[in-house]
């Protein structure tokens, strides 16, 4: 397994739009392997290729307390179940140290193939269900800060610029 890069925002290549996988052989699942080790290295409870700039639709999550649920969304597909949103507090391994609520569907119905190609269906909510939404994102280009108005994504933007000078600069 390997430990990958994750780029951070503003990167533009966090704006690419993933294509689908056609099929889940050796390298969809050490892709897979790499993506966890580096999710979980990095501390964060999902992770989608687009964030190690692999344009693939492949997304590793796992919520619980201790790494013990890794959950594997190849091609993944959610519906809302009801109109009801909630806001969460929301970060992401790509906008590191910062955190802003964003309102998403509180329940979800999530389709996706696992490692083995299999599909495979699950109803979530909470977390689970808002973690989902952000990850699919990830897929389509979107970060939640899109959903912040623009005065607030415009300081999160200088703040990341400001970090990445500083690491430059080090
Ligand atoms: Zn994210």
């Amino acid at each position: 397994m390997a430990k990958l890069p994750i780029l951070v925002f503003p990167d533009e290549r966090l704006r690419t739009k993933a294509v689908a996988v056609e099929t889940v052989d050796d390298e969809v699942r050490q892709l897979v392997d790499d993506m966890l080790e580096t999710m979980y290295d990095a501390r964060g409870i999902g992770l989608a290729a687009t964030q190690i700039d692999v344009h693939r639709r492949v997304v590793v999550m796992d919520v619980s307390d201790d790494n013990s649920q890794p959950l594997v969304m190849i091609n993944p597909r959610y519906e809302p179940i009801g109109e009801e949103r909630e806001p969460l507090s929301e970060g992401c391994l790509s906008i590191p140290e910062y955190y802003a609520e964003v309102p998403r569907y509180l329940k979800v119905k999530l389709t996706a193939l696992d490692r083995h190609g299999e599909p495979y269906e699950l109803e979530a909510d909470g977390l689970l269900a808002h973690c989902i939404q952000h990850e699919y994102d990830h897929l389509e280009g979107v970060l939640f800060v899109d959903y912040l108005s623009p005065l607030k994504r415009d300081r999160v933007m200088k703040k990341m610029q400001k970090r990445y000078k500083q690491m430059n600069d080090a």
